[in-house]
């Protein structure tokens, strides 16, 4: 059997909507500045929320990334020597589910540290598919809660608001926004539409 590069690895963050995953990718991150490894970040171009090129948490600290329409451009832009790829924001890409599993897998067999972050429910509180795969592969899965705006309880699923109402099921599965369109919510108080 082909011996693979040590150091390869997939680590998902996955969560709701403000449970931390952007902050949590940007933590990983500056430790491997600090380890001095070589990094390239990556975010789907659709992310409008803000600046394209940046991974920025919600309390504004920010790094570096390359805007990209699809998961196989992350082979174009590579350069030598880079040891982590990160991804935030996974769920936006339109790719295929196992387009996505196999461009990962495959960085991650070349022996690259791929660190990942991305809803794993959608609104409708169902799994995005090509999360679910890289969840079933990883190596290492950190599931981050936020708090119910509701009752203040862990919150694992984000409630999408139209007019203060729940939207309904069949809206589009991807709309970009913050605070005004998502709620952060427990199980009991999350409201199907
Ligand atoms: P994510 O990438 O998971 O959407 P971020 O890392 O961008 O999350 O932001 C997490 C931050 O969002 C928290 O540190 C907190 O300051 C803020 N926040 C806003 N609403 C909530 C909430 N309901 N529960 C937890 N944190 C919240
Ligand atoms: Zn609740």
């Amino acid at each position: 059997m082909t011996r693979l590069s040590s150091g390869g690895r997939i680590e998902v963050i996955c969560g709701c909507m403000y449970s931390g995953k952007t902050e949590e990718l940007i933590r990983r991150l500056h430790h491997v500045k600090i380890a001095r490894q070589q990094l390239q970040a990556f975010t789907p171009k659709r992310d409008t929320r803000y600046a394209t090129g940046n991974l920025v948490s919600h309390n504004g600290v920010r790094i570096e990334a390359q805007p990209i329409g699809s998961i196989t451009e992350v082979f174009d832009y590579l350069h030598d020597g880079v040891q982590v790829v990160a991804l935030d924001e996974l769920h936006f890409l339109d790719d295929e589910p196992d387009v996505v599993l196999t461009t990962v897998q495959a960085l991650a067999d070349r022996g690259l540290r791929v660190i990942i972050a991305g809803l794993d429910q959608n609104f409708r509180a169902k799994p995005f598919p090509a999360m679910s795969r890289l969840l079933a592969v990883a190596e290492q899965v950190d599931k981050l809660f936020a708090i119910c705006v509701r009752c203040g309880a862990y919150a694992t699923r984000s409630q999408r608001m139209i007019d203060g109402r729940p939207a309904p099921f069949d809206a589009p599965t991807i709309v970009v926004g913050g605070l005004e369109l998502y709620e952060a919510r427990c199980r009991a108080c999350y409201e199907a539409g």
